[in-house]
């Protein structure tokens, strides 16, 4: 396999750790946790193990400014706006939606990291990126464009990389289950464990996408960042596994499953998740542990993609004491 560039300001690798007080009250699994939270980064988080190959791209290419888009909330854009200032980039974020009256959370830490802040509509959203785009070029501000939650090749190849890391962990795991999203976390892993051996499962959890659609793009994203590394290696929607049965309220709309999940891993196990991602994935992996879809004594481990800065956005506030 070839290597691609790459800079280093991730503190890997992520410990793995066992949760008992959790196994404790689940049908015969034995929990896991690998913690992708802590990757280091402003809060830390799954974006930043990707950032460090799209970062060394964009010095490669001799930009001096990143360009992203987000959610308002959006993990990928706080990590970008944090992986930028480390670097000497600048950094511009175009998020959906309109600008609250106070920003929170990942929205106050964008601002406080320094990214410039362009305001667009859900349908605007990537026209208001590639705007922001032609206009910085014009005016020879080097930009690079980092697509929706870094998830392209060079972005996926970091969790290549992270299963490689995984695997000289030993950690016993039947499962691996996490958040999935704009898909490029799961086409790493998925190509990481044919690449590297894995013997058990990778399950993503969808946040927000039909399981048809999401199979298929992380299917053609692993092939694609195989090829970018050098292996002739095709993904087939089917070999990916994808449970989109736990997409609730839709993205962002933290329902009853989230909030008790959240609340679980907290009580627990002083684990902290978030409203949009990982808790909905741990509702996901919790349902499935009571429905007995694990088998008896299996080890499962919880990928835990970060985004726990979410909980203080204004939306949550009063929601999960
Ligand atoms: C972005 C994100 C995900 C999803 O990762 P993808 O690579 O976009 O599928 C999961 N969890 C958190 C906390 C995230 O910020």
């Amino acid at each position: 396999m070839q290597t691609l560039p790459r800079l280093n300001f991730a503190h890997l690798p992520t410990p793995i750790e066992s949760l008992p007080r959790i196994s404790a009250v689940l049908p015969n699994i034995k929990l896991l946790v690998k913690r992708d939270d802590q990757t280091g980064l402003a809060l830390g988080g799954n974006k930043t193990r990707k950032l460090e190959f799209l970062l060394a791209d964009a010095q490669a290419k001799g930009a001096r400014l990143l360009i992203t888009a987000g959610a308002l909330q959006s993990n990928h854009c706080r990590q970008t706006a944090a992986a930028a200032a480390r670097m000497g980039f600048d950094c511009t974020l175009v998020l959906v939606g309109e600008p609250p009256a106070a920003a929170s959370a990942n929205l106050l830490l964008d601002q406080l990291l320094g990214a410039k802040i362009i305001w667009a509509s859900q349908e605007r959203r990537d026209a208001a990126l590639q705007e922001a785009f032609d206009a910085a070029r014009e005016r020879d501000a080097r930009p690079y464009l980092i697509p929706y939650g870094g998830s392209n090749t060079t972005g996926a190849a970091a969790y290549v990389f992270a299963m490689q890391e995984f695997m000289a962990q030993n950690a016993p795991a039947d499962w691996i289950v996490f958040a999935s999203s704009s898909g490029g976390t799961q086409a790493g892993m998925a190509l990481g464990a044919r690449l590297f051996g894995f013997k058990g499962q990778v399950l993503g959890i969808s946040v927000d996408e039909p399981q048809t659609v999401l199979q298929e793009r992380v299917a053609g994203l692993a092939t694609a960042t195989a090829a970018a590394l050098g292996e002739n290696m095709t993904f087939k929607p089917g070999d990916i596994l994808v449970n989109a049965a736990y997409t609730g309220g839709g993205y962002g709309v933290m329902g009853q499953p989230e909030t008790e999940a959240i609340q679980l891993f907290a009580r627990k196990e002083g684990l902290l998740l978030d409203p949009v991602y990982t808790g909905r994935a741990a509702a996901g992996l919790l349902d499935l542990a009571h429905k007995g879809f694990f088998k008896p004594g299996a080890s499962v481990l919880f990928w835990h993609t970060g985004g726990a800065p979410a909980l203080f956005a204004e939306r949550y506030q009063g929601k999960l004491g």
